[in-house]
């Protein structure tokens, strides 16, 4: 196929898809074939200067619209997900890879962020105090922060960007996505769906890009709130120079979840949950787990159900319904992890499964490779240390439940954890003392609902509230105070002293 041939993933500025301004493209891939499926457009500063004035001229309408009338817009919105959902799932499957099942059930935590934003009304409700003395009330309103700006990446191509525009737009803010350059197009039958819900022009818009684009939101004065998700470095250097610039930044890092299995718990349990968190879309999830911590005399039994488990995973393309496993997302990532794999090896650690030199009949150059298990992992290794961001598990020792808390809290990120007992009294101490944002107790993925809110610690997260849910709300509006008396309430003459309560 020539260049010519190849579809190309355009910008969606002001309500219409839009070629933009600068000549460069990025490939993205069909991962379980190896090609070239598409060209998609990498904005220019001039096409973020485009996109930023569209959401700004929009801005004043949308802000003022009623945040019923704002809602009844991401309802219909929501239904049209509905109606979508499958084809969203088929994009997200044929760019990032994932199997099918496993792009709808991102595509349904996504709508459920949007249901959540349907409840606008409330969630922007203020408190009241009546006569707070003298005459005088009080009360506080949420008001939009103008416009937002949300970078996203490869891993949830729809999920990640509906943390963010739902909450963003209910609450009266205009918004532009910058989505991962790697699987761009589901961004834009998002705005198709946006846009047939009846959302004015310009209150969404998509800007497809790289560092350029970035960069260009970062600098730009009329983005007043950056909402970012992905690796570590990027999410400092986003928090950094956001924050220089006086902007709203939340940065979502990255992460090395574990999963401590205690002597008490059910192993068959555990074991499915290792073999599907750690596995499930191939590892390339924040929450996915890569550190079984096993305690005490439980490690050997582990050891022994694992491997058989983790030979027999179905990896193939993710759109046959017999895979379990779909293949990385691109073949620099698969390189990138099967370094890994080396270094574990080279480091010590004992490789008790090798996913590398897999061939998927029919799909050889895809970007397939297997499941991998390490055992006898430790923290100073860099297959400890490092987010790969694959399919490999890597097996920890330790003595007792006081090394297993210690273990995850002297680790870097802090996004999840989860811990398999059947102990109460295991299961609170452990809750309690674990310094990590999300905690699973014989729940291996625990992503907070809607309601709730999504975010980790230490280097897992910058910024001062989590991902939608109320930290949402609060992330996305200003806190205003309002005191109001009549005329008739006040004495004549001027005060001197600061105002107390009369
Ligand atoms: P990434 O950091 O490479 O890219 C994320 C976004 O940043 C993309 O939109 C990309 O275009 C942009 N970007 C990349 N390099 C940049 C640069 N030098 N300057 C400015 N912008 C740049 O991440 P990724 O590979 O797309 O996604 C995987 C990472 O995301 C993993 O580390 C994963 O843990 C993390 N992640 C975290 C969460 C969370 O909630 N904490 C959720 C999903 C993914």
């Amino acid at each position: 196929m020539s260049n010519a041939d190849i579809p190309v993933v355009e910008h969606f500025i002001g309500g219409r898809l839009a070629a933009g301004r600068s000549d460069r493209f990025g490939d993205v891939f069909d991962p379980a074939e190896g090609v070239v499926s598409a060209r998609v457009a990498l904005a220019s500063a001039a096409d973020v200067d485009a996109a930023v004035a569209a959401a700004r001229h929009a801005l004043p309408a949308w802000a003022e619209t009623a945040p019923l009338k704002r809602a009844r817009i991401l309802f219909k919105f929501k239904e049209l997900l509905d109606r979508h959902h499958d084809d969203l799932a088929r994009i997200i499957t044929r760019e990032h890879g994932k199997v099918f099942s496993d792009a709808r059930g991102e595509v349904t935590r996504g709508i459920e962020v949007v249901e959540f934003a349907c409840g606008a009304p409330q969630l922007l409700m203020g408190k009241h105090s009546d006569n707070i003395g003298g005459g005088i009330d009080n009360w506080h309103l949420r008001q939009p922060v103008g416009v937002c700006a949300g970078i996203t990446p490869f891993n949830f191509p729809c999920m990640v960007p509906m943390w963010m525009f739902p909450v963003a737009l209910a609450c009266g803010n205009t918004f532009i996505l910058k989505p991962s350059e790697r699987d761009p197009s589901a961004s834009l039958l998002i705005a198709e769906l946006l846009r047939e819900s009846g959302l004015p022009d310009g209150v969404f818009n998509v800007v497809q890009g790289d560092k350029v684009a970035v960069d260009a939101l970062l600098a730009h004065p009329d983005v007043g709130a950056l909402s970012f998700v992905g690796s570590t470095p990027i999410a400092q250097y986003i928090y950094t120079e956001g924050t220089k610039r006086g902007k709203r930044v939340q940065a979502l890092g990255g992460a090395k979840n574990h999963l401590v299995v205690m002597p008490d718990a059910d192993l068959e349990q555990a074991v499915d949950a290792l073999i599907g968190a750690a596995y499930g879309s191939a590892g390339e999830r924040c929450m996915a787990i890569s550190v079984a911590v096993a305690v005490g005399h439980v490690a050997d039994a582990l050891v022994e159900r694992l491997v058989p488990r983790v030979k027999a995973l179905r990896v193939g393309p993710g759109a046959d319904d017999a895979s379990e496993m779909g293949p990385l997302v691109t073949g620099a990532h698969k390189a990138k992890v099967e370094g890994y794999i080396a270094d574990g090896e080279a480091a010590g650690a004992k490789l008790l499964v090798d996913g590398r030199g897999l061939t998927v009949d029919g799909h050889a150059k895809g970007f397939f490779l297997g499941g991998t298990l390490f055992d006898d992992v430790t923290p100073d290794m860099k297959i400890y240390r490092e987010e790969i961001f694959g399919p490999v598990l890597s097996i920890v020792r330790v003595r007792d439940l006081a090394a297993a808390i210690e273990l995850v809290n002297a680790h870097e990120y802090g996004n999840g954890v989860s811990c398999f007992t059947s102990d109460g009294g295991v299961a609170r101490a452990f809750s309690r003392q674990v310094k990590i944002g999300m905690v699973g107790i014989n729940v291996p993925i625990p992503v907070p609902m809607a309601w709730q809110s999504f975010g980790g610690w230490k280097h897992s997260l910058f910024g001062d509230h989590h991902a939608y849910g109320e930290e949402g709300v609060r992330f996305y509006t200003r806190y205003k105070s309002v005191m109001q008396r009549w005329p008739d309430s006040i004495a004549k003459g001027a005060e001197f002293t600061m105002p107390v309560a009369k």
